[in-house]
This record gives C-alpha cells, structure tokens and sequence, in this order.
C-alpha cells in the first residue's frame, strides 16, 4: 500500500492566551487543535467540518505551513512541514495551494484578473508575460470563465465568478493538494452547486487531493468520500461520508445531521423533535470543559462521569469508520454502532455508566 500524500500525526497547536485588561492578567492559552491524526491520499478528498471555532481552519492553516504546531508532524508528499524553518520554501507553495471562504479578500483588488492568475505562473514556471498570460486565458476556460475576462478587475465579477478566478489562480500551479477552506459558504444555494460541480469536475481531470473545510455536513456529504468531525479542538467521528451521514456514532455528528434542513416535512419534523432532545443537553454549557475531558460533555444529553473526567480512545465503528466516545467503550450495548440506535434519555445513559461491564471495564 502506498504512503498517503498527506499525513498529520498527532498533531497540536495552542495559541497563547496574552494579557488581559489588566497588566498583571495573563488570558488563558488556547489549544485550538489537540493530538489530531489524518490522512489523504492522492486524488481523494476529506471533508473537515465543524462549528465555528472547532479548530478546522488552523488544522489547515498548518498543513499550508501559515502557523507552525507545538507538537506533531505534517507530511506532504516528500515534505516535512513541521520541520520548515521559518516559513514554508517555494517548492512547497507550489504542491499545496488554498482557496478561501471570500474570494473579494482573497483577490487583490488593484491587480486585473489576468495579472492575478499569471503571478503564480511567473514565480513557479518562470514563464515570460505572454507565456502566462496565454495559460491564465487557458486556467479562465477551464473554470468555466472567458478570455476577455483576463483584463477586467475583480469587483466586476458575481461572488460565484470570483470563487472560479480564485480556483484559477489555484490551479494555476498544478498543486497535488488544494485546501478548500469554507470554498462555498458565502455563496447564494445555486452557485454553491455550480462551483461544487466545478471542484468536482477539475478533480478528476487533474488528480488534485481535497482537504474540504466546511461547517455544513450537508455541503460536504456530496463533495467528499470521507468525512472528520471536528468538535472543540479534537476529531471526534471519522469515516466514509454515506456513513456517518446515514449512520452516525457520534452524539455530535448526530446534532449536527439534524441541523440540516430537510424539504420534507415529515422528515424535518422528525429533525426537530430529534433536535429538541439533543439541545436538552446544550442548558448549562458554558463551554470550557476541562482539558482531558470529551469536549462534547457539556452538550451531550448521554454524558456519563467518565466522559468529564478523561478523553475517550478510539473506537472502530461497525461501519469501518473511527469514534471517539465514551459510549463504546463503557456500555456493551454499543461498540461502535449508531448511535441512533441508543435511546436519547439521560437514564438510558445512566445504566449505561452503571452495568457490571461497565464497572468492571
Ligand atoms: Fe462525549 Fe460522553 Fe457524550 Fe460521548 S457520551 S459525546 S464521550 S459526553
């Protein structure tokens, strides 16, 4: 079997706290990525999702070599990110390239789109201005754009046009991995859709990895073969996308599956109802668990002592996927199946904590 082309072992990245109001204040530090592990191989695409703050976007700040981890290794290709000096070299700019959420910031306004996708050419290639500019007409079609755009500005374009000139710009380098960074959230339903199937169709004609960041499950199920769920700083689910979408084991997968809207009535009321149950759990967070506790236990309406007092260890799903959940390893009711199938009452989860494995475990 092949090495992956991408591979973060153990990765951690806390960022210090600084001072506060006060001169004598020092804020705590923030561990925004903890002991995290993920693989991707050439040509395939891993979905990264997660509320906001989850830690998703530094986890890719850190593969692009923009912040450097406190602990951990990051492997690209022949590369070993984490052993960069200062700033990433040259060469490792050209395999991996991002796409961001807003392609106004990321597109310098002042520059004509034909210059912004030549620069790229220019500094890797060491193309001469025509040369360039023939291939960015060329990197225009091939995301769907025209050559006569080449000489207009970026402000002149829809949302959905900018997000193509910034994958343009992307391609531009022939990267081996392209991080996509939340690539449709600021988009209307529509366009999301075309530059979806723009992402997809571009994969296949040039092999490019995806690293996928998103905070939608639903945005990425379609998009991605396999699926991280991140909560707080640590990856909690992992697995083929049909599965956990369909059989989560996660409690927070599971929330966050039924945050999706669903046209159908029946099934989004079915949602709600499932919702409600899940937000019993949310009453009384306040969102600082205890460094070695599950990161979820403030929310999950199945918490169970152990759960506060210790990181769970990884459980195969019976789905071939990966959880980190106290309620396969405490119960034997469980291991690693859905976790629709345990019921959501706090007192099933109580005789969960309580049975004589669960002691003797
Ligand atoms: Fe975390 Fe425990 Fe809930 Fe699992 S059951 S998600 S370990 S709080």
């Amino acid at each position: 079997m092949s090495a992956p082309l991408l591979d973060i072992d153990d990765l951690t990245i806390v960022f210090g706290g600084g001072r506060g109001a006060l001169p004598w204040q020092k804020l705590p530090d923030v561990r925004a990525v903890q002991h995290v592990s993920l693989q991707i191989d050439a040509g395939d695409t891993l979905g990264l999702v997660g509320e906001s703050g989850s830690g998703k976007t530094t986890l890719g700040r850190a593969v692009l070599r923009f912040l450097r981890p406190q602990s951990g290794s990051i492997r690209l290709g022949d590369f070993d990110v984490t052993g960069f000096g200062r700033g990433a070299p040259v060469e490792y700019r050209k395999v991996v390239q991002v796409v961001f959420q807003d392609p106004v910031g990321s597109l310098n306004p002042s520059m004509l789109v034909g210059s912004i996708i030549a620069e790229p050419l220019r500094i890797h290639f060491g193309m001469d201005s025509a040369a360039a500019r023939e291939r960015a007409a060329e990197l225009l079609t091939q995301v769907g754009l025209q050559r006569h755009h080449l000489t207009r500005y970026p402000h002149e374009f829809s949302g959905g046009q900018r997000q193509r000139i910034a994958v343009a710009r992307a391609l531009a380098t022939e990267p081996d991995l392209l991080v996509l960074d939340e690539p449709v959230s600021a988009l209307d339903v529509s366009t999301q859709s075309q530059v979806i199937n723009l992402l997809e169709r571009l994969q296949r004609e040039t092999g490019m990895a995806y690293l996928f960041i998103a905070h939608d499950l639903a945005v990425v199920r379609h998009t991605c073969r396999r699926i991280a769920v991140m909560y707080h700083s640590r990856i909690v689910e992992l697995g083929e996308s049909d599965d956990i979408c369909e059989r989560p084991a996660h409690p927070y997968t599971d929330l966050l599956l039924a945050s999706i809207p669903d046209p159908d009535p029946a099934v989004q009321h079915v949602k709600s109802q499932r919702r409600r149950e899940l937000a019993q759990g949310v009453a009384g967070a306040s969102g600082r668990a205890p460094i070695d506790s599950c990161p979820f236990a403030e929310r999950c309406p199945h918490a169970m002592d152990v759960c506060r007092e210790s990181f769970p260890e990884p459980v195969a799903t019976s789905t071939g996927g990966t959880v980190w959940c106290h309620l396969h390893t405490s119960g034997p009711m469980l291991g690693g199946r859905p976790v629709s199938e345990l019921a959501t009452r706090p007192e099933a989860c109580q005789a969960v904590s309580t049975s004589p494995s669960a002691a003797d475990g």
